[in-house]
């Protein structure tokens, strides 16, 4: 909470002193997949599906922070936006339980892959090694033909846990992602 609380001073005065375009809160989330810094070269490594374990010590207290937060934003000048982006309702869904939610056949792995110091190459910023660039002779563009890549690619269209609590994806429910 105590986290929370600083946030309403920072608003501000990044409102009134700095005047971007825009403010975003992130929601927070724990996804072991996500974190940067375990590198699996199996996706289905059970450390990287573990999904979005976070969870707010109190959620009631969080809802009252959220509508403070809506509130603010219709005084102030700078918009305020949450992410991931949902509506409010999904938003508090999000807040009670955020394991509760997915990513909703995310394609934006497509666009982006992530180098690391010791040249492995992971999908998007998920934690998943599927080859290293000296294994491609430097070649960026042989990444996509790799055989784990394509692997990877047939399960993102499906429930996947490696992406749960992202905010950069639509996230949905997950009963509504079931199938
Ligand atoms: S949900 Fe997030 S981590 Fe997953 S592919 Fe989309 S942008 Fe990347």
């Amino acid at each position: 909470m105590k986290t929370v609380r600083i946030l309403f001073p920072l608003i501000k005065f990044i409102d009134t002193k700095i005047s971007p375009d825009i403010i975003t809160v992130n929601l927070p989330f724990q996804n072991e997949a996500r974190g940067g810094r375990l590198f699996k070269s199996d996706f289905h490594d059970p450390k990287l599906q573990q999904g979005n374990t976070f969870s707010f010590k109190s959620p009631s207290d969080i809802l009252l922070k959220f509508n403070e937060i809506k509130d603010l934003n219709r005084k102030q000048k700078t918009p305020i936006i949450f992410k991931p982006s949902l509506n409010d309702s999904m938003l508090r869904e999000y807040i009670k339980n955020p394991g509760n939610l997915t990513a909703n056949n995310c394609q934006l792995y497509r666009n982006n892959l992530t180098i690391y110091y010791d040249g492995s190459l992971t999908p998007c910023d998920i934690s998943y090694s599927f080859t290293n660039i000296r294994e491609l002779d430097y070649k960026i563009s042989s990444a996509y033909a790799h055989k784990k890549f394509k692997d990877f690619q047939s399960h993102m269209s499906k429930y996947n846990k490696a992406c749960e609590g992202c905010v950069f994806s639509n996230q949905v429910l997950k009963q509504q992602n079931s199938n």
